[in-house]
């Protein structure tokens, strides 16, 4: 058990869960990455949510942030349907990859710096297969610097990790696993949190995957 406080939240959630998802066999176990292995462009974001990955076993899937960002992959010609529902749901992604910093859900949607570095040896497994990938968009700021730290720990980039700003790009030079980094373009996560309060609407995160298509073409 290498994130106790990780564990024992996900197994928690699922043995109660709320009304609306009373009777649901929740997966429960650390949550794999999903989309198109030939994936050129990489989503990165926080962790499963307590009811939406860890209940439905697939990454972004059954909870409000999967159906924003799944409006904006439809959007972009990245998904075949606009919406995350289940893991039965249909839902095929094209051309993008959508993994996590950390696989088991936090509490209150923060891990801690242990933790991340716990769980980012999965990450780097991840990117040694999808070998086409060449923007990376992080949802949020811990995203964002969980996607530094993992090419810090690999020594594919020195220095200082920028300032996460919803938008930016970086262009950061370095190779990790024989292949160059990719351009990173940071987002707000999709979470219930932005988007209620109108911090991140939807044609700001469908603005930011239309740019990831002109970079990659
Ligand atoms: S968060 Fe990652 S490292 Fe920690 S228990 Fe879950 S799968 Fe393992």
């Amino acid at each position: 058990m290498v994130c106790p406080r990780l564990v024992k939240h996900r197994e928690e959630v699922a043995e109660n869960p709320p009304a609306r998802f009373r009777g649901e066999k929740y997966w429960a176990k650390p949550l794999p990455g999903f989309g198109d292995v030939d994936a050129r462009i990489l989503v990165v974001g926080l962790a499963p949510a307590a009811h939406g990955g860890n209940r439905t076993g697939r990454m972004f899937t059954g909870d409000s942030s999967g159906n924003t960002l799944m409006k904006a992959l439809y959007r972009a010609g990245y998904a075949n349907i606009d919406t995350s529902v289940s893991a039965d749901d249909g839902l095929v992604l094209k051309d993008v990859y959508l993994t996590a910093v950390v696989r088991c859900p936090p509490p209150a949607n923060k891990p801690t710096q242990q933790e991340i570095s716990n769980c980012l040896p999965y990450l780097a497994e991840e990117l040694k297969i999808l070998r086409n990938i060449c923007v990376a968009v992080a949802l949020g700021r811990v995203a964002f610097e969980g996607l530094f730290k993992l090419f810090k720990r690999e020594k594919a980039f020195e220095g200082k990790t920028p300032v996460f700003r919803h938008g930016g790009t970086y262009r950061v030079s370095g190779f990790l696993y024989g292949r160059p980094l990719p351009i990173i373009i940071a987002c707000y996560h999709p979470s219930r949190q932005n988007t209620n309060t109108g911090r991140l609407r939807q044609e700001m995160i469908d603005a930011v995957f239309l740019r990831a298509r002109e970079f990659v073409g």
